[in-house]
């Protein structure tokens, strides 16, 4: 399975840990082509649909049907998982499709290359690589539909392209996602799963947390428990943690100074450093860190860190956590941590996101029986799954007429007639 060959891509493309391959990446491609091949006799069959009294001599089916030739466009991050993933839906649809994943994950797209071009003849599958320059020419071909996973950015110059052809688009993309921590959650739990998601892959992770909304009464407890989760975790001291085998790297040094601008503008303005804050820029290395009391003008609130540092907000009130949310572009993710179901119902029905976990951070992104995808800014269209399968079909609606029906002038014209008009009226009723 090529196991060996992709730890070491990682390892050499992200610093990324062989038990990290395992859940992040290869656990979830294997799951998506089981989950499929169970599946696809299911998903596939043409679904017979009811129909309206008046059309009581007809049926209605739903036929799926390949949309054609299908690019997929994949990020850095997680490049086997958000390359192949993408591919199981496409291919288990019927599609022919063409790859091209990110130039700044040079390591794994070797690996991948050598995958598909065992795996597939190159007319049914071929994999591109190159940066940009090679996307957008692939960009200007005629794709039937075109799956981008990246950020709302380069998004918005996917669907540009995709207008040209009118091709539809799946645009899996990223955003500030917040998390809640209300006085009735279990802090323990919650401090542990935050500083878990949020620093596996160094933070660079799409559904990651990105800010924490706290209640005040447990804001302190809740920061204590971090620093001591990300210490039982990573190491007990900075260098300990730096030189541990399980921190990820960040992809590139214009990554690297991206995040590093954004620590360094909070702090300057005022943030409070409560944990890490170290940085080694000839390893790309960012500690685990944790910002408290940011000014709200601090660059960091305006676009998602993609990095391991979380920012902690104390509010009053729920509606205050709430109003915090909805003033940010929808997430692609939020987590709630509260055993006060009524209000975590609240929280729920008066925000918009992409996808939810109640008591954890990211599960949601696991099961593939639910649709996994953003909101406008965090995306368009769903993936995983038999959404996934959707999203690369064609959902053809046939309807057949039964073949003993005499030929009827009853609805064409002229319609005039007072009779005529009478029954007409009666059987719109009907539709
Ligand atoms: P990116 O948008 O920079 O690049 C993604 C892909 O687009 C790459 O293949 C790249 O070569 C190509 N590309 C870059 N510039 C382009 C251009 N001008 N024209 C055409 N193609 C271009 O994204 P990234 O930095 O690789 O990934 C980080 C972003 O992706 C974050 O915002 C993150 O949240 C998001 N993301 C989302 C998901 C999800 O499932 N929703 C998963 C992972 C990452």
């Amino acid at each position: 399975m090529n196991r060996k060959e992709i730890e070491a891509a990682l390892w050499a493309d992200l610093r990324k840990s062989p038990t990290e391959v395992s859940i992040t990446e290869l656990g979830v491609v294997l799951h998506e082509i089981r989950h499929a091949i169970h599946h696809l006799q299911s998903w596939m069959t043409p679904k017979r649909v009811g129909s309206s009294l008046t059309l009581f001599r007809t049926h209605s089916e739903i036929v799926y049907e390949p949309k054609g030739v299908c690019l997929v466009l994949s990020p850095w991050n997680f490049p086997v998982n958000l390359t192949l993933d993408p591919l199981v839906s496409a291919i288990a649809a019927g599609n022919c499709v063409i790859l091209k994943p990110s130039e700044l994950s040079p390591n794994s797209n070797v690996v991948l290359r050598q995958i598909v071009s065992e795996c597939f003849p190159p007319g049914e599958v071929s994999l591109f690589e190159g940066d940009a320059t090679v996307a957008q020419e692939l960009l200007s071909m005629p794709f039937n539909h075109i799956f981008f996973t990246g950020s709302p950015h380069v998004g918005k110059i996917v669907m540009r392209a995709a207008a040209e052809h009118l091709a539809s688009v799946t645009l899996e993309l990223g955003g500030k996602s917040p998390v809640v921590v209300d006085e009735t959650a279990n802090i323990d739990a919650a401090a542990a799963k935050i500083s878990w998601i949020k620093l596996m892959n160094a933070g660079q992770t799409c559904i990651a947390p990105d800010y924490v909304l706290v209640h005040e009464s447990c804001h302190d407890a809740l920061v204590e428990k971090m620093k001591s989760k990300i210490i039982q975790f990573y190491g007990k001291t900075p260098a300990e943690i730096q030189q541990g085998p399980d921190l990820c790297r960040i992809i590139s040094n214009g990554h690297f100074g991206r995040i590093k601008n954004l620590l360094d503008d909070a702090t300057q303005r005022g943030a409070t450093l409560a944990f890490g804050g170290e940085t080694l820029e000839n390893e790309k290395y960012i500690a685990p860190t944790i910002l408290t009391n940011i000014p709200e003008e601090s660059k960091i609130w305006e676009e998602e860190i993609f990095g391991p540092i979380v920012l902690v907000r104390k509010y009053k009130t729920p509606e205050q956590a709430i109003a915090i949310i909805n003033a940010q572009p929808r997430a692609l993710a939020m987590y709630i941590f509260s055993n006060d179901d009524r209000r975590t119902s609240k929280i729920i029905a008066e925000t918009r996101c992409g996808g939810v976990t109640v008591n954890d951070c990211g599960p949601h992104f696991y099961n593939s029986e639910l649709p996994f995808g953003g909101s406008n800014n965090s995306g368009i269209g769903k993936c995983h799954g038999e959404f996934g399968f959707l999203e690369f079909s064609n959902q053809r609606g046939v309807l057949y007429q039964a073949k003993w029906m005499p030929n009827t002038d009853f609805f064409l014209p002229p319609y005039g007639g007072k009779l005529r008009q009478w029954l007409l009226e009666g059987v719109v009723k009907w539709f």
